[in-house]
């Protein structure tokens, strides 16, 4: 199939200060198939949200390149770069911080369609209103404000904002981590169904694997910059093979009180290294229970170990 989008040695480094420079995305080179979720997770500070807002063209990559529909995103301009802006959207992790609060969320929703030119005068309305029904919202709610809506609302008007320019691909950057734990399965759930009524494709960003698991066709785990595993989510759960996403996977509770007692839990020793000015070799090195002289050496690589799982480890 053919990648709707294609990140080729993506690099995005910032320059922090006194010569530092913070490697956010080191070198990253991931595909995603029209129609999927990608799922992308990792602990904070790993570069998952910097790689989400590179790929949307919020940041300009220090190397490497975007491909979206087979161009260059960072090089679109005039009547390509407005069909991008349409049809690639992010979801934010703070639904409110995201929503202007002085404007109705009809307003919020009309304001893409505008942009776009896509609908006027009551076609406009009735497509908000289509929209609202769309993310499980009502009419009435057009004339209100964002401070008016609970947690779970309000990123339910992010995501019909989202929807309102009729997009293919969509950034999801945490949509569900600011929100009340009894709400995050009904997100989740819309944004599955919003999935296959509008066929849209998905990268979900999350640091919390057992969420990403459902809604996930192949997952990407990141360390400090580096994409260290990639397969499908079945695979990942049932055979993960780097040491980091073993020790993230068994970090989540399992309910059979059996298994539970059987399984190992891989305590994670220290904190994450600084991404600025990481170290050399592998840079799981230092809290990996296996790591071995080369480890701290020489870069393990991101190779197919097995069909369509890759692994950066080498261990394999
Ligand atoms: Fe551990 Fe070495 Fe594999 Fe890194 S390359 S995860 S240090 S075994």
């Amino acid at each position: 199939r053919i990648p709707l989008v294609e990140i080729k040695n993506l690099k995005k480094y910032f320059n922090v200060g006194r010569g530092a420079v913070l490697k956010a995305v080191d070198n990253v080179n991931l595909q995603i198939i029209e129609g999927e979720t990608l799922g992308l997770v990792g602990e904070s500070g790993c570069g998952k949200t910097t790689l989400g807002r590179t790929i949307v063209r919020l940041y300009e990559p220090t190397a490497g390149q975007v491909l979206f529909e087979g161009k260059n995103v960072h090089k679109l301009t005039g009547q390509q770069l407005k069909e991008f802006n349409r049809k690639v959207q992010m979801i934010f992790q703070d639904p409110y911080a995201s929503l202007n609060p002085r404007m109705t969320v009809g307003d919020i929703i009309g304001e893409g369609i505008d942009i776009h030119g896509l609908y006027k005068n009551k076609e406009r309305t009735d497509r908000i209103y289509e929209l609202l029904s769309l993310v499980g919202l009502n009419k009435e709610h057009a004339n209100r404000f964002p401070h008016e809506f609970s947690g779970g609302q309000r990123q339910r008007i992010g995501i019909a904002r989202a929807l309102a320019v009729e997009p293919k691909f969509i950034v999801a950057d945490e949509p569900i981590s600011a929100l009340d734990v009894s709400i995050q399965a009904q997100v989740i759930n819309l944004l599955m169904e919003l999935q296959q009524k509008l066929k849209l494709t998905y990268i979900f960003i999350a640091h919390d694997l057992s969420m990403v698991k459902y809604v996930s066709d192949r997952i990407a785990v990141m360390y400090l910059g580096h994409v260290v595993e990639l397969t499908t989510s079945e695979d990942l759960h049932n055979r993960p093979l780097h040491p980091y996403t073993q020790a993230l996977l068994s970090a989540i509770p399992v309910p059979d009180p059996e298994t539970e007692r059987k399984k190992e839990r891989i305590l994670l020793e220290g904190d994450v290294p600084s991404p600025i000015n990481p170290p050399k070799g592998c840079r799981f090195a230092k809290r990996c229970r296996y790591a071995k002289p080369i480890c701290t050496e020489q870069q393990p690589e991101l190779k197919e170990v097995e069909k369509n799982h890759f692994v950066a480890c080498h261990l394999y």
